[in-house]
């Protein structure tokens, strides 16, 4: 039977490159799947940990993911919606994982470099010249904790934007390399990319657009309201070039509005189809339909947010975290039964 497993950090409000990245694919896999499938979503709050954040901050970012995933639609008694640290086994495979993970694999991962203060090039370097910085150790070895999340549900298929697509090889490298050596366990999960795999940041068209980035006008909220979406596109970086074209390469800006509102709009007008409907407009009434699009495509789901990040909701976010955490734990259970059955742990079974 198929197992879905994903995770989002708990750094933010989700912005509109997770939803159409990430979020709204996890909804669409929930609504289509057939009874059998287990469905898993984590706030991955471990994860978020990586870098430094003010724990009440964090706290209060972990109930507005809560309430993201339900006001976006994943459906909790159809889904298992939990906080990855109310699940203990994803840290005991961690370790069992690490035991056999190389660091050299490590190495080559691009995201920590991205989020590490340190100015590394994007050549990979040795190892050896890493032990000289302060590069922290959990930023540099979240790999392996993402591939335990996957691994201890067993899960088939991961939803992910482009970005973490390189840590599910990982994970598969991971998962080969415990079967090899203890027998088959772990399935090698698949990666399943949403057409929105990697929408751009509005200030810096060649980034792609994160919670974590300073600049908050880099970045659409699902929260945003119809004046924020408004003002944050008029900001958006693009060229002096006259009309609208689509043109990734050459004009990196106009191209991932033109993006962002294909992906948004859901008469399914290609992103050709709409630079030519747009070609004779200035850039200031091409970015005013832009914002009309995400803001008809956000309203329903930034008014169920702002309700369930209410104070009198909180009694059933706890709810569906605890029920979530419960059902998450049987399913890792399960697996770690048989992963310590293999390795040896614990003097008897
Ligand atoms: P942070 O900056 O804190 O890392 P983030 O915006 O990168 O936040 P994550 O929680 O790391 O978000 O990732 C959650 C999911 O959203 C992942 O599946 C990731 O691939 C996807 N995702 C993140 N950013 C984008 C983007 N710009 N376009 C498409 N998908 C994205
Ligand atoms: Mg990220």
């Amino acid at each position: 039977p198929q197992v879905i497993f994903s995770g989002i950090q708990p750094t933010g409000v989700p912005h509109i490159g997770n939803y159409l990245g990430a979020l709204q694919q996890w909804v669409k896999l929930q609504d289509e799947a057939s009874p059998k499938t287990t469905l898993l979503f984590s706030i991955v709050d471990l994860h978020a940990i990586t870098v430094n954040q003010n724990p009440r901050q964090l706290r209060n970012a972990c109930h507005q993911m809560l309430a993201a995933l339900l006001a976006v639609g994943l459906d909790p008694k159809r889904s298992i919606i939990f906080f990855q640290s109310d699940v203990d086994a994803h840290e005991k495979l961690m370790w069992i994982l690490s035991c056999r993970a190389q660091m050299g694999n490590l190495s080559r991962m691009t995201q920590w470099k991205a989020s590490s203060k340190l100015n590394l090039s994007d050549n990979a370097p040795p190892v050896e010249a890493l032990l000289n910085t302060e590069l922290e150790l959990g930023l540099y070895s979240y790999p392996v904790l993402q591939a335990a999340d996957v691994l201890v549900h067993r899960a088939t298929h991961v939803p992910v934007g482009h970005d973490q697509a390189q840590h599910l090889e990982f994970a598969r490298k991971c998962a080969r390399t415990f079967n090899h050596r203890y027998g088959t366990i772990f399935q090698l999960p698949e990666t399943i990319l949403s057409p929105a795999k990697r929408v751009m940041s509005l200030t810096q068209p060649h980034l792609k657009m994160s919670k974590s980035h300073q600049d908050p006008r880099s970045r659409i909220l699902i929260s945003d309201s119809t004046e924020e979406i408004a003002q944050k596109v008029k900001t958006a970086l693009t060229d002096s070039n006259s009309g609208v074209s689509y043109d990734p390469v050459k004009r990196p800006g106009v191209s991932n509005l033109i993006e962002i509102m294909h992906h948004s709009r859901a008469d399914g007008a290609s992103c050709e189809d709409i630079a030519r409907d747009c070609e004779n407009l200035t850039m200031r009434a091409f970015k005013e339909q832009v914002a009309k699009c995400i803001d008809e495509h956000l309203g329903e789901i930034r008014q169920r947010y702002e309700e369930l990040v209410g104070k009198e909701k909180e009694g059933y976010l706890r709810e569906v975290a605890e029920s979530g955490a419960m059902r998450a734990r049987e399913s890792a259970a399960k697996t770690m039964h048989l992963v310590r059955d293999a390795v040896g742990l614990g003097g008897f079974q």
